[in-house]
């Protein structure tokens, strides 16, 4: 069993970095990200000194910039093109993995015409390109190559709905068994999307948070033993999938920094990773240091990041959302704090649009970009709207959107207000009757 594999491992653990018993390629210890305290690789993600979060410390003393990015652009179409930065054995693109990734950096020339941004200014990184069509299979593609190495034979999660799904499929395809949860009342489309792999999905009656909650309960029982939770006990390793999303975006736009990101705010784990990424660029010499700003966006129904933020606190207060964002609606943020600390620090900031917006932005992406975003991409378009307007983002400075999910998962947010132009009999003079005709 996994718990006793890590027991045993941090018994007879002398040195930290030299003792690991796995292969997660460049990863060489978990490391507190509040007091530093390290320990060996595992399925931990709380500080035994601190309670901290822990995260991926990394051994990249052997690379050399330019053989990098060399190795980098001669690697495949997807996440593993860098797995020299990630948390995975070096042969991770042969293992059964349903390698997401590499999805399209699109220049919104429409939308920016719009939204007032200078042409050529704007672009859209869409995540809904993935194969179960959010960002989330990035961040499992990450965990289940963690489980594999410390023996799990189940895969679970806590999810708001993108998650499931993206477990069921990699579970599916990697030959593990999944049994995942989610709150009951999730919109139908995540609730089939998460199905249709044939895990075991399992309602809560409650909300997000309460699903967590009970996932932390189970992780401490025998009935959760040898249960990999890709977004609790293998959190560390999962988180590291976001970086992805800042590598494709510079490497995307030549090898270089965006001026200005706008990203969605759940738990706040994508984008305190997006930054870590960039960082890691800056340090690893792939991209010219200059100075960017991270925007964090959240539904009014569920913003107590935005409201932290906006009455200058370093705490986050949690809330009960009430938004059709449900794949953001958490109201207990984990990394609420670094979001907060990031966005000050970049000069950013955090911001939040009503649900009458969000479907306004996206309708105005399909209508502008040909790009049918989920809400949570509606989230991040109507703050980049809202922030223009208030004076916060510049319009004429290099800016990325994400849309990290699909709308055909969440069609009832658009449903009431859009349909048939009009119904007619099959024949020309019905036509011409409905004012069709040019
Ligand atoms: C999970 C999710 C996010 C971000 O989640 P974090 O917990 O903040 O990392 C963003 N968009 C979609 C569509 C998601 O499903
Ligand atoms: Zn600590």
């Amino acid at each position: 069993m996994a718990a006793q594999t890590v027991a045993s491992t941090t018994n007879t653990v002398t040195s930290p970095d030299s003792a690991n018993t796995v292969d997660l390629g460049p990863a060489a210890a978990l490391s507190c990200r509040e007091c530093g305290h390290r320990v060996p690789l595992g399925p931990l993600f709380a500080c035994e000194e601190c309670f901290g979060p822990l995260e991926i410390a990394y051994d990249f003393s052997a690379y050399e910039t330019e053989d990098l990015r060399k190795r980098i652009e001669a690697g495949p179409a997807n996440i593993w093109r860098y797995a020299p930065l990630l948390p995975v054995p070096a042969d991770v693109a042969e293992k059964p993995n349903i390698n997401p990734g590499w999805t399209k950096l699109v220049q919104a020339d429409n939308l920016a015409r719009e939204l007032g941004v200078t042409p050529g200014k704007l672009f859209v990184k869409d995540d809904s390109g993935n194969p179960t069509h959010s960002f989330k299979d990035r961040v499992v593609a990450q965990a289940i190559e963690a489980a594999r190495a410390f023996d799990f034979t189940t895969l679970s999660c806590s999810s708001t709905g993108n998650l499931a799904g993206a477990v069921g499929a990699a579970a599916a395809r990697a030959g593990f068994r999944s049994c995942v949860f989610i709150p009951h009342d999730l919109e139908q489309g995540k609730i089939v999307m998460a199905a249709v792999y044939g895990g075991e999905l399992v309602g809560i009656e409650g909300n997000y948070d309460d699903v967590n909650r009970f996932c932390s309960e189970l992780i401490g029982d025998p009935a959760g033993e040898g249960w990999g939770f890709v977004n609790v006990n293998l959190r560390p390793y999962y988180a590291e999938g976001s970086k992805t999303l800042a590598y494709e975006i510079c490497e995307q736009l030549g090898w270089q920094l965006p001026d200005q990101l706008v990203i969605p705010i759940a738990s706040g784990s994508q984008l305190t990773k997006i930054d870590k990424g960039l960082q890691e660029l800056i340090k690893l010499g792939l991209v010219e240091d200059k100075p960017y700003k991270i925007f964090g966006a959240q539904a009014e129904g569920c913003s107590p990041v935005s409201v932290a933020y906006k009455a200058g606190h370093d705490v986050v207060r949690p809330q009960k959302p009430n938004t059709i964002a449900k794949s953001l609606a958490i109201g207990n943020p984990a990394d609420g704090p670094y979001v907060l600390d990031i966005a000050r620090r970049t000069g950013g900031a955090v911001e939040d649009v009503n649900d009458e917006q969000v479907v306004e932005a996206i309708k105005l992406l399909a209508q502008t970009e040909g790009i049918f975003a989920e809400t949570a991409g509606g989230v991040t378009v109507g703050v980049a709207k809202k922030l223009i307007e208030n004076g916060l983002l510049d319009p004429t400075l290099t800016t990325v959107v994400l849309n990290t999910g699909d709308g055909l998962k969440t069609l009832d947010a658009v449903a009431s207000d859009t349909g048939l132009t009009a119904t007619i009999r099959p024949n020309l003079d019905s036509f011409r009757e409905a004012g069709l005709a040019s």
